[in-house]
């Protein structure tokens, strides 16, 4: 069977596939903002475990066609580790279409640009991404652990290897007073990685995290649903992407906006522009509770 240490989380998107515990916990661990794995110490698992719950899964489970490896950063397990769970992963499954991971920006910087193309050829052609913000001061703030520039170079390295990236911003992460550089900064840098899909989820004070003792004491601005729909009409407004899909239908966000880029983005700036024109517009969904 599946042995999954503690909570797992992953993508809404790999709702459907095998979640297969590659490591445990999160090797960085530092963001001001991330509960996900304060009470697990990082390490990567053996292969012969794993192995076990891939036969036990295809006996049992069949015809698995997304494998999602958590917990936090699996890409920065050793390339030749990975390379193995791949080659059995796709053993196990012959109709295995994809396998994806959390990639953290530190994971991404001791990959190289040959250890994630060998790794795509083996089906790992799938990273999850949070740039969180392309604003300095905000990515320090956050203890994200890099600068813009930083995230822009492990960004393209991604690119470069041929893997698809799917990056999420967090909306309000500057607070009032950095609420429009932040929406402009994060625009820059996800306009420089040139991700497949880009996201937007509402920052949200989490238990025993540093962001929320921040906000207990008063430190942390909660914006309004038409102050955070304000930033994601100007980071949404100064996209140039050639061929993404833009999603802020997460259940933090107040305003479900889905589509593919350039082609839906004037669309969608209107239906931002239509609700701050007019608060009380349908489409705007401020009752619903943040962080849900
Ligand atoms: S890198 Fe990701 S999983 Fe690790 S602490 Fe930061 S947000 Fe959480």
């Amino acid at each position: 069977m599946i042995r999954h240490e503690g909570r797992v989380y992953r993508p809404p998107s790999e709702a459907d596939s095998l979640i297969l515990q590659a490591t445990i916990g999160c090797s960085y661990n530092e963001c001001a903002f991330c509960g996900m794995y304060r009470d697990k110490r990082f390490r990567v698992r053996k292969l012969e475990e794993l192995c076990e719950e891939i036969d036990w899964a295809a006996a049992e489970l069949g015809d698995v066609q997304k494998v999602f490896l958590a917990d936090g950063d699996a890409l920065v397990a050793k390339a030749s580790f990975l390379a193995a769970l791949c080659e059995k992963l796709r053993e196990a499954f012959p109709r295995l279409r994809r396998v994806s991971c959390y990639a953290s920006p530190q994971a991404l910087a001791v990959r190289s640009v040959e250890e994630m193309s060998m790794l795509r050829e083996l089906g790992l052609t799938l990273y999850y991404l949070g740039i969180e913000s392309g604003h300095d001061t905000v990515l320090e703030r956050l203890v994200k652990g890099v600068d813009a520039s930083e995230m822009i170079r492990v960004g393209q390295k991604a690119g470069e290897a041929g893997v698809k990236l799917s990056t999420m911003i967090l909306l309000g992460a500057g607070g009032r007073e950095l609420s429009q550089a932040h929406a402009r900064e994060s625009a820059r840098v996800v306009n420089a990685i040139a991700p497949r899909f880009v996201s937007t989820l509402v920052m949200t004070p989490v238990e025993d995290t540093p962001l929320w003792e921040q906000a207990r004491e008063g430190g942390v601005d909660e914006l309004s649903p038409i102050e955070l729909a304000c930033e994601l009409r100007t980071f949404l407004g100064e996209l140039e992407l050639e061929g993404s899909i833009f999603r802020s239908n997460h259940a933090s966000n107040y305003l479900a906006l889905a589509g593919s880029l350039p082609r839906d983005q004037a669309r969608m700036v209107a239906s931002l522009d239509a609700v701050l024109a007019d608060p009380e517009h349908a489409a705007f969904r401020p009752e619903w509770s943040r962080g849900l």
